[in-house]
């Protein structure tokens, strides 16, 4: 189940402010590492152990204002159908305006959570202001002043409750779930064709515990997956299909339903901003990653065009680049199983447990050749290691004084930890602790 996070709402309200206090903490992980900027409109963000996908819907938004309140109602249908809970916001400054009232009229008929957010409520003073949005008839409202973050605790409390406990979010079915994402018209739907054929004998249709995920049942050449699938709904929603805003809901949530995610690229176009966007969030989210540049028919190519090509690519998505990348032609048929073999073997990867005396005999020894810096001149000696239990691979190093353990040492650590054990296509986490 996909935890989704919707904030709707006029323009300047404050939508994209709260986005960012929301996300702040892993934006900062995040930007520190690619020197790409990205238009970040959706986040994984965190609040007491849950999980879950912020989208600020304002950054959908473009064009001027008469086409504004067009798309603002269309992202607001959008968010009904597709987020699991509405953060409404309204401004307690500027107090209600039609195009309030008219997506409070939306979000009433609806039976998903709705939270009324006031927003700019910087001191107590204006607590009462904000009564005038009772009006809406949509319940509590939540004054929060998201410049300074006072008020977001309760609003994430409330919001997180419909979200269920980590430990309750255990796998229904044990088979490796794949999803194939990408822009479209990169041939996500060709290549979900060519893999399950004509043949409906190999096809079963195991519709999900929500009506939004379809998941086919794969079994061909010694392979079996569940290829969680977004194109036949896509089909259902034809007039939605156009709208960004609602193909980045479906490949959210088809990504955090899925284990290996399939990220395919037109080669005509190489890898854009809002693939970048994808990829980051697969990263986080923890799930396998294979990258497939599809047309391949397409370029006009030499000996050094394919290596030429994967080396854009990685500059693009660094510092995470131990990535498998597959080129193909769906419509030449052209290495469309390796495709299949590559993601099982991520999908092995992402859960393969080293042994711990395996681990120790390796990373000790890497470790005592180059030793994490000394500092203030006290020595950091690690004592053991120990693979964590968990869906994706962490590390845990116990050592004397964790605190100054650096990033580019920890990279070190996972650089090495890829080097001896392979993790292919799977983001790691490498902890250090107190011994
Ligand atoms: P959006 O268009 O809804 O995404 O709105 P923005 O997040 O871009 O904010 C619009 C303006 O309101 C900006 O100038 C923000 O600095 C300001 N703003 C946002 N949150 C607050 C707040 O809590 N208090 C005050 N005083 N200003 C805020
Ligand atoms: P989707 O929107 O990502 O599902 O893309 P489709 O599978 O609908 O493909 C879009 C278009 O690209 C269709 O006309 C396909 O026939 C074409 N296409 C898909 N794969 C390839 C390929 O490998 N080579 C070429 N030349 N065309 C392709």
């Amino acid at each position: 189940m996909a935890n989704i996070v919707a904030i709707v709402g006029r323009p300047n309200v404050g939508k994209s402010t709260l986005f960012n206090r929301l996300t702040e903490s892993r934006k900062a992980i995040v930007d520190d590492f690619s020197g790409v900027t990205r238009d970040r409109h959706y986040e994984m963000a965190e609040w007491i152990g849950k999980k879950f996908t912020v989208i600020d819907t304002g950054g959908f938004v473009h064009g001027s204002d008469d086409i504004f309140e067009e798309a603002i109602r269309d992202q607001v249908h959008i968010a009904i159908e597709e987020a699991s809970v509405i953060i409404f916001m309204v401004d307690v400054k500027t107090g209600t305006t039609d195009l309030d009232d008219e997506i409070a009229d939306l979000l009433r008929r609806t039976s998903k959570p709705v939270y009324v957010v006031a927003n700019k409520v910087d001191h107590a003073k204006l607590h009462h202001d904000s009564s005038e949005f009772y009006a809406f008839g949509l319940g509590e409202i939540f004054n929060v002043s998201s410049a300074t973050g006072s008020g977001t605790g309760e609003l994430l409390d409330a919001v997180v409750s419909h979200f269920p406990e980590p430990e309750e979010e255990e796998e229904e079915d044990y088979l490796p779930k794949v999803t194939i994402v990408g822009r479209p018209n990169v041939g996500k739907s060709s290549l979900t064709n060519a893999l399950l054929g004509t043949d409906r004998n190999i096809v079963t249709d195991i519709a999900g515990t929500t009506r939004d995920t379809i998941k086919i049942h794969y079994n061909q050449f010694g392979h079996e997956f569940l290829l969680v699938d977004t194109a036949g709904l896509r089909r259902k929603s034809k007039v939605n299909e156009d709208i960004e805003f609602y193909s980045v809901m479906r490949t959210i949530r088809a990504l955090e339903d899925s284990d290996v995610v399939v990220l395919m690229l037109d080669a005509n176009d190489g890898i854009e901003a809002q693939d970048i966007n994808i990829f980051h969030l697969a990263e986080k989210n923890k799930k396998g990653i294979v990258i497939v540049v599809n047309k391949w028919d397409t370029i006009e190519k030499d000996n050094k065009t394919m290596k030429e090509f994967e080396a854009r690519i990685k500059e693009k998505i660094a510092p995470f680049t131990d990535v498998p990348i597959i080129f193909t032609s769906v419509t030449e048929k052209q290495r469309i199983f390796k495709v299949v073999e590559t993601a099982m073997e991520v999908h092995r990867n992402k859960t393969k447990k080293i042994p711990t005396s395996k681990l120790n005999e390796v990373m000790l020894g890497v470790i005592e050749n180059y030793p994490p810096p000394a500092i203030k001149g006290k020595y950091i000696k690690v004592k053991y290691a120990t693979q964590l239990p968990g869906k994706a691979p962490m590390f845990a190093f116990f050592c004397n004084l964790p605190q100054y353990i650096k990033d580019p040492y920890k990279r070190y650590v996972e650089n090495k930890l890829r080097d001896n054990f392979d993790f292919t296509g799977v983001p790691i986490q490498v902890y250090f602790r107190q011994k």
